[in-house]
């Protein structure tokens, strides 16, 4: 798996396979994991791995294999999935654990599952054979079923009996990852690229501020780096390998723990270095605004969710950059783009021209911004291309300048869309709060302006504060009848479905959004 590697083919390095462990609970994968983590020479010259961190490399100690490999050490599937979901393809191979003891269990087979999902090569490890009532024949015969037949019995999956008690097959597990690796993997990277890579984990350490175990994908991370990961970043100013010793710098499949963030990256984030500190930080604002407008979005106006780019978008103001073949070209597209208008309160703007490809620092910049990026008889740069497309920033080629301009019209367009306005149209207060039960909370209120309805959303407002925002009025009453509206003046029990923070005195006010008219 390269990643998606480029460049000059004498930059490339072999590098170690990364290895998860998953299966049942109980059958035995901390264990084995400590097991592996315990035997290897490294771990033991330099006084073993005290703390957890969730990942590490081990340097195999066999006799043809003196290799290293790197092991994720997270808690179950869910979180090996939940990084696959983000888009972070982590592991290379999968070694599902199974208690001979036991047999398959439903968390063997979504660990199954969850791996054949990310057609990630799977090595079965058989563990506790040491117990009575192992039966590791069984096992193999049960995993048939789901498609991995063991190589024994002419399949292609590799079986090692183990027991993470006795270290008993240790030896033949790990050689069994190099072997799969070797026969089905291309484990080399780039490691002269620009790096970048997963988080594994985040923690905020007292001593030393947010630490983020990350496994370098490509390229070679260095202390010094600026950094953006997820929406954090920082200059790294350690790095530090899992027994804690200091490192200059890590290649790819290495796991390094980065400290010198400013705040705690999530498992799953994937990390970039960028030139400068300034553009790490704009890159890691402008995802915390996209994080902070999504969630805005979605507690304001359920409504508007389908366009949350209407809420990115309120400063309505669409930049782009402009490179071109030649500096004539780039003027008279500049000069025929700035002529267009749309509306009064949508502007164009140009925050970057220039002559030549796209660069990645063109990218690094649409990236700080909501920025389209036009090329016009121009390419971009085998980086640039990779980053664009992984931070999904717009770039668009043209070679004709009125194709240009009838593109950029549209998208400004597109910005004056899915614009709603909320419509009021009743308030009541609240004069006693009924508990009635299986349904909770009702409010026996009475109608001060307009309607309430049924089934209109509706907030809740306290002292002038709203304390609740995404309601629906989801019953009404009128004494004993269920009723679908209540004008102004009239009492009525109002119910909130399972919002039963309720007081007397709140004012319910009920609306709806309306799609506003265009100009
Ligand atoms: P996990 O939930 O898969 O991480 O399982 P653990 O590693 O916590 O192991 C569950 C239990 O099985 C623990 O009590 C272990 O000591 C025990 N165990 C794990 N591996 C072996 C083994 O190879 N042999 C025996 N006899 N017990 C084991």
């Amino acid at each position: 798996l390269t990643f998606g590697d480029e460049g000059d083919e004498e930059d490339w390095v072999a590098r170690p396979p990364v290895v998860t462990v998953m299966g049942h609970v109980d059958h035995g994968k901390t264990k084995l994991l400590d097991a592996i983590r315990n035997s290897n020479v490294v771990a033991r010259e330099a006084g073993g791995i005290t703390q957890h961190i969730g990942a590490y490399q081990i340097v195999t100690e066999l006799e043809d294999y003196e290799r290293p490999i790197t092991f994720i050490d997270t808690p179950g599937h869910e979180s090996f999935t939940a990084m696959r979901a983000r888009g972070a393809k982590v592991t290379d191979i999968v070694v599902l654990v199974v208690a001979a003891d036991d047999g398959v269990m439903p968390q063997t087979v979504e660990a199954l599952n969850h791996a054949q999902a990310a057609e990630v090569p799977i090595v079965v490890a058989v563990n506790k054979i040491d117990k009575e009532g192992a039966n590791p024949a069984k096992i193999r015969q049960q995993l048939t079923e789901y498609g991995l037949v063991a190589e024994e019995y002419g399949g292609d999956t590799m079986f090692v009996d183990v027991s993470a008690t006795t270290r008993q097959g240790l030896d033949e597990l790990l050689t069994a990852i190099l072997l799969t690796a070797d026969a089905s993997l291309d484990l080399r990277a780039n490691a002269e690229q620009d790096p970048q890579g997963v988080v594994i984990e985040g923690k905020l350490d007292k001593g030393r501020g947010p630490v983020a175990t990350v496994l370098v994908q490509r390229g070679t991370l260095r202390q010094g780096d600026s950094i953006v990961a997820g929406d954090a970043y920082g200059r790294v100013r350690s790095l530090l390998d899992e027994h804690g010793n200091k490192l200059k710098e890590a290649l790819p499949a290495r796991p390094v723990q980065v400290v010198g963030l400013t705040s705690v990256p999530r498992a799953g984030d994937t990390f970039l270095v960028v030139e400068e500190d300034r553009v790490a930080r704009q890159i890691a604002d402008r995802r915390q605004a996209r994080i902070r407008n999504a969630q805005n979005a979605s507690m304001r106006k359920r409504i508007s969710l389908e366009d949350l780019d209407a809420a990115l978008k309120e400063n309505r103001q669409l930049n782009l950059i402009i490179k071109g073949d030649n500096s004539g070209t780039v003027e008279a597209l500049e000069e025929a783009l700035m002529k267009i208008e749309v509306s009064d309160d949508i502007s164009l703007r140009v925050i970057h021209r220039g002559v030549g490809g796209i660069t990645k620092s063109d990218i690094d910049l649409a990236l700080a911004d909501d920025v389209i990026v036009l090329g016009f008889n121009v390419r971009a740069e085998g980086q640039a291309t990779e980053l664009a497309n992984r931070e999904g920033v717009d770039v668009r080629y043209y070679s004709v300048i009125y194709q240009a301009i009838e593109e950029i019209e549209a998208a400004l367009k597109g910005m004056l869309k899915p614009e709603y306005e909320e419509v009021a149209l009743g308030s009541a207060e609240v004069r006693e709060v009924f508990r009635v039960p299986r349904i909770g909370n009702v409010a026996g209120s009475i109608v001060r302006s307009g309607v309430i309805t049924r089934n209109s959303k509706a907030r809740l407002v306290r002292d002038g504060v709203v304390v609740a925002d995404n309601l629906t009025v989801e019953s009404l009453r009128r004494f004993k009848d269920d009723v679908t509206e209540v004008r102004d003046g009239y009492e009525c029990g109002i119910g909130l479905g399972s919002f039963n923070d309720i007081k007397l005195e709140d004012v319910i006010e009920t609306f709806e959004m309306r799609e506003k008219p265009r100009a």
